[in-house]
């Protein structure tokens, strides 16, 4: 029963410097295949490099809408490079971020418009980071035109008939940990109601660790127990679920997953 981690970053801090832990916890778990994910051109670089050492890693690189403030062609040119290692699986992670604006929205939106340009020229499927900006990336996003496959909404907060437009377009629909957060009713709707075909799951590592760990550094190995949670609000079976939400992130990513 093989989990995937489609979005965890373990290029920060205690996942980082804890890795060769962190990894087997998460095989004990059943996560076999961990996405890691580049917010900027240094962590671009670092989850290209565990990626290589490490066989069930893959890689995304991108410049995170909080970062677009700076982020110049150079950083660009540098993570389009990368991305042309064979362990990168997408372009990401890139979008807006309305609710922090760590970035003036203008930033934000002429380099997330920038980077779609790059993915879409390297033919790779787009991680997208999505907060309170639902307004402006929608027609961004339907300009693209419809296509399967094309990327995926990551840590998903949005409700249920913004994702049948998204899913509509092709985008498949990351679920984290939240889900199993008391209040995250809009969420449990969400995870329960798309096609099981659209769904992704992510912890999103270190960050929104799933209950009973909530508060607590998050790591690949405690994506089960959002599974867990996802499967019984599905009526499905965790193996059921876990084979579905495999397949599903094997033909986005185009890896090597033996399911
Ligand atoms: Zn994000
Ligand atoms: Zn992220």
């Amino acid at each position: 029963m093989p989990l995937v981690d489609s979005h965890a970053h373990l290029d920060m801090g205690e996942l980082k410097e804890g890795l060769s832990k962190v990894l087997e916890r998460a095989e004990t778990n059943g996560v076999k295949v961990i996405v890691t994910v580049g917010i900027d051109r240094e962590s671009s670089r670092e989850a290209v490099r565990i990626a290589r050492e490490n066989p069930n890693v893959y890689a995304t690189v991108g410049i995170h809408p909080h970062n677009a403030k700076g982020a110049n062609e150079e950083d660009i040119a540098i993570i389009e490079e990368l991305a042309k290692d064979k362990k990168v699986v997408a372009y990401g992670e890139i979008g807006l971020d309305f609710f922090k604006n760590f970035s003036p929205k203008k930033e934000q939106i002429d380099l997330f418009l920038r980077q779609l340009e790059v993915a879409e020229r390297l033919n790779l499927p787009v991680v997208i980071h999505e907060r309170d900006s639902k307004e402006e990336l929608y027609p961004i996003l339907r300009s693209r035109g419809q296509r399967e496959d094309q990327g995926v909404i990551h840590c998903f907060s949005e409700d249920l008939p913004f994702a049948k437009r998204v899913i509509e377009l092709g985008y498949l629909v990351s679920i984290p940990g939240i889900v199993t957060f008391k209040k995250a009713e809009n969420l449990r709707e969400v995870a329960q109601k798309i096609p099981l075909s659209s769904l992704l799951l992510e912890t999103d590592a270190p960050f929104l660790a799933p209950e009973p760990f909530r508060g607590k550094t998050n790591e690949p190995s405690l994506l089960l127990w959002t599974a867990m949670e996802v499967a019984r609000l599905r009526g499905i079976s965790l193996e059921e679920l876990a084979y579905v939400t495999s397949l599903n992130a094997k033909r986005l990513f185009k890896i090597d997953l033996k399911i």
